[in-house]
């Protein structure tokens, strides 16, 4: 008797796991349904651990309505370790590349393999089933994680090789800062320098090279609302500049070659979603690691209210167009972030001491996001309250650099389902190119 008693529930759970299996582990391959030409969104915000979405919840959206990168209907988590011998936390580089090409590399390496050989990436697999391509950033384009997609390099830091490299494998769309990439020096480019660091540094007018190549070419809000495409290079203002509205009293909003990152979005699915056979779309918000760099709170959430507004274009889009699958995610963690009472016991909740790694940004003289004398809040730490409540929170930082721990992701669109549960990066290539039926 004891024995059947244990034979036949287990009978059961074997029988309820093999219908559970079957009925989630292909469900649109066995119906047919996965679509013969999906498109595809991958949407970084980098540096985005789960204490920065929280953050971003609670500031922006409070506690009762879920913010749109948290409202997709499928999520999970990704590790962030990359393959390096030395390393176990890793850098934008290494991660992207995780998604790009679907092997753990070591930190630096750029969209090729681990031992710095060149494999496709899903860029280039979806410029072969004939898909248009975009690469959208708030920051400089020409940067690790665009690059891991779209110009493989031996050092993230060869920018004009990068630029260059997009325009020898006819990326279609390219919208974002780092105008100085793209023009020689001497030749200020047509956004105005601001600072030393905003200084050309190209070696040839990759833009003239990039017009006699078909693109259309914006650098302020008019040129951008005229681009149509097929090809279109966007060189605007760098999100960077965004962080300086309180600092020097710059208005972003007026600024005329300031496009919003949701704006950017926009115009590329307009101009992507031209091609019957879909698209590939890399989009990220770089401006959320460099706040978590510089241990600025304030304006990393700024930078997640972007995220957000980019996702509510891309959900709005997918309601027309349904075989888009949208996946939102981060290459790692930047800061070692916690979200903390303001008070304990009615006693300030002091702050660490960490310092942060870029307290001075090119554009601003002083620094405001270090550590106050006594554990004190600075400034841009908070304390931010809690959309719709009388709540408070501050933040705290561990470290300048970034943490070794698993991110969240979100998915809506064919295989969101996929992304349910934990698994390495290199998910975010598995499960495209499950898409892509390799
Ligand atoms: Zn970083």
């Amino acid at each position: 008797m004891p024995v059947t008693h244990r034979v036949v529930p287990l009978l059961s759970l074997v029988a309820v796991g093999a219908l559970t299996l079957s009925a989630c582990s292909d469900p649109a391959a066995e119906s047919g349904a996965l679509p013969e030409n999906p498109s595809v969104i991958i949407l970084s915000g980098d540096g985005m651990g789960s204490q920065q979405r929280t953050a971003i919840q609670y500031h922006s959206y409070g506690l009762d309505e879920r913010q749109p990168m948290d409202a997709l209907p499928f999520a999970g988590m990704l590790d962030t370790i990359p393959g390096d011998p030395e390393y176990a936390v890793s850098d934008s580089a290494a991660g992207a590349t995780a998604w790009a090409i679907g092997q753990k590399v070591p930190n630096g390496t750029t969209g090729l393999g681990p031992d710095g050989d060149s494999v496709p990436t899903l860029l280039d697999m979806a410029k072969d089933r004939g898909m248009s391509t975009g690469l959208v950033n708030d920051h400089d384009v020409t940067n690790a994680t665009l690059a891991a997609f779209g110009a493989p390099v031996a050092d993230r830091d060869l920018k004009v090789e990068i630029a260059e490299g997009y325009l020898e494998r006819g990326v279609d769309v390219l919208f974002g800062g780092g105008e100085k990439y793209w023009y020689p020096e001497g030749d200020a480019g047509r956004i105005p320098d601001v600072g030393e660091d905003d200084v050309s540094e190209g070696t040839s007018n990759l833009v003239e090279r990039a017009e006699e190549l078909g693109y259309g070419y914006a650098y302020d809000r008019d040129t951008f609302d005229a681009l149509a495409g097929p090809r279109a290079l966007a060189l605007v203002q760098d999100s960077a500049k965004r962080r300086s509205t309180e600092i020097e009293g710059y208005d972003y909003q007026n600024d005329p070659h300031y496009v919003a990152p949701e704006k950017l979005v926009a115009k590329a699915l307009d101009i992507l979603g031209q091609n019957d056979k879909g698209f590939f779309l890399v989009i990220e918000s770089d401006d959320l690691d460099s706040d978590g760099h510089e241990h600025d709170a304030q304006n990393m959430m700024l930078a997640g209210e972007s995220v957000n507004a980019m996702v509510q274009v891309i959900t709005e889009y997918q309601k027309e167009h349904p075989d888009v699958l949208l996946i939102v995610t981060a290459d790692h963690e930047t800061g070692g972030m916690a979200i903390e009472n303001v008070l304990d016991d009615g006693e300030p909740e002091p702050n660490s001491d960490q310092i942060a790694d870029d307290p001075v940004p090119y554009w601003a003289e002083t620094p405001e996001n270090m550590p106050l004398p006594g554990g004190g809040v600075p400034k841009r730490s908070g304390p931010f309250t809690i959309k719709g409540t009388d709540r408070q929170f501050k933040v705290d930082w561990t470290t300048p650099e970034h943490t070794g721990t698993m991110v969240p992701v979100t998915a809506a669109g064919p295989l969101a389902e996929r992304f349910t549960g934990v698994h390495h990066n290199t998910h975010v290539y598995d499960v495209v190119t499950e898409l892509f039926g390799n």
